[in-house]
């Protein structure tokens, strides 16, 4: 049987706008992963009437409530009271409870415990509690009616400690299905040309399920399949990553991947090479997210980020006639920049990325969005022009840093640059 799901976050600074509702994100991602359709997401100030109004509201509709916020021992910290009201269930005293938060209190953050947090250790009757490791206010679960009911904390951290550790087993142990899911990532292609080749086969699919997300600057699709056992999803799935696979082409850079970065970092490793960088645009960007993952000393060399023209002629060796002829944003500049990488780092090979990020043009008139991806490898030289039209500067330097990764997957791969 599916699920159908309501998060309801409770908080006034929700409604005034003082914070973003980033923990419904956090467990609708986490119920949509479980294969739990979330249907509805409320927010609710800490009013006791329109709280129980909500609640009334969503267990009419939905089979599974998830409260986040309002826990905690101040006296607008109503969400136990109100929904266990809401559904007939008495909050009873917990001694043990209260002995782990004052135990918290003591060792944790080294202050007695307030008086007040007495509350926290009311739980309702029946059901789970769920122990909160990062914090004070445990969260609780309980089934009336068909209806689940699982409270959560609204601390980001602490909300998503419990999610993890004690909501998503609750959740899976509704259901005798495997949920499993791979994520194929592309590069190259909007969203919507993505959609596009892909749109007639997707809105027939049930089971499995193919979506799009835009990441900053890529497409993800994400395949999902419902089955018995893990193995049948994974027969399930194969076909539906093979449909992609032919469909996209080499725009698609890997599966279950976190990124571009990741697969060059794998595919240099393979192959026993290291690499440099020369940025000016990119101020550091690819040499940032390359130095992000584990394993990066194994094939990163180090870079410069020649920001200045005369760093590019100093450091790197950029020819001062090719600066003079052509400018420091050109497609021979961004070839002397990675060669000059290249030859300084000794590495095999070295990746340079120089452009006009705005919101200015650069100085010669070259117009912002244009952007040079350099290659120096054993084979020769190679350079990826760029056009982004007038993006706002964080994309344009974003999109860049992403090409100078997708310039190396595509050499490691033997494809066209
Ligand atoms: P506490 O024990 O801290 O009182 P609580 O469970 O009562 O926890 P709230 O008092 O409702 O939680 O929220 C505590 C803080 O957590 C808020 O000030 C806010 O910073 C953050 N928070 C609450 N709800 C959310 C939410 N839905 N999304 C993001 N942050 C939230």
């Amino acid at each position: 049987m599916s699920h159908t799901a309501e998060i309801i976050a409770v908080g006034t600074e929700l409604l005034l706008g003082n914070i973003v509702n980033t923990n419904a994100q956090a467990i609708s991602q986490s119920l949509s992963a479980l294969g739990i359709n979330v249907f509805w997401h409320t927010v609710v100030g800490d009013n006791p009437e329109r709280l129980k109004e909500a609640v009334e509201i969503a267990r009419r509709r939905a089979d599974i409530i998830i409260t986040t916020g309002g826990l905690g021992p101040t006296y607008d910290d109503l969400t136990k009271q109100t929904v266990c009201q809401v559904f007939g269930e008495k909050l009873v005293f917990h001694p043990e409870i209260l002995e782990e938060i004052r135990a918290f209190y003591e060792t944790a953050l080294h202050v007695p415990m307030p008086e007040n947090n007495t509350q926290q250790a009311e739980l309702p009757e029946h059901g789970v509690i769920f122990d909160n490791p990062v914090g004070t206010a445990p969260g609780c679960a309980f089934e009336s009616g068909g209806v689940h009911v699982l409270m959560l904390p609204g601390p980001p951290h602490e909300m998503a400690a419990m999610l993890r550790r004690h909501a998503e087993p609750y959740l899976r142990g509704l259901s005798r299905e495997v949920i499993v899911s791979h994520d194929i990532m592309t590069f190259g292609m909007g969203e919507s040309s993505v959609e596009e080749l892909l749109r007639e086969r997707m809105t027939h699919m049930t089971n499995p399920t193919l979506a799009t997300y835009a990441k900053p600057f890529e497409v993800r699709l994400r395949a999902t399949a419902k089955a018995e056992s893990g193995e049948e999803a994974e027969t399930l799935l194969a076909p539906v990553v093979e449909l992609v696979r032919n469909t996209l082409g080499d725009a698609v850079y890997g599966v279950d991947v976190s990124g571009l970065a990741e697969v060059c970092l794998a595919g240099l490793r393979e192959r026993n090479m290291t690499f440099a960088t020369a940025e000016s645009c990119t101020g550091g960007r690819v040499a940032e997210q390359i130095t992000a993952l584990p394993g990066a000393s194994k094939v990163y060399r180090g870079g410069v980020v020649s920001y200045w023209t005369e760093v590019k002629g100093r450091v790197l060796g950029v020819p001062q006639d090719i600066l003079d002829t052509y400018g420091p944003v050109s497609e021979e500049c961004a070839r002397a920049m990675a060669e000059g990488a290249r030859r300084i780092t000794g590495a095999e090979i070295a990746v340079s990325v120089t452009g006009a990020a705005g919101p200015d043009p650069d100085e010669r008139g070259v117009p912002v969005g244009v952007v040079y991806v350099g290659l120096a490898a054993p084979e020769g030289t190679f350079c990826r022009r760029l056009d982004f039209g007038r993006r706002r500067r964080d994309r344009i330097r974003g999109l860049a840093a992403n090409h100078a990764f997708d310039v190396i997957r595509r050499y490691l791969a033997g494809l066209p640059i």
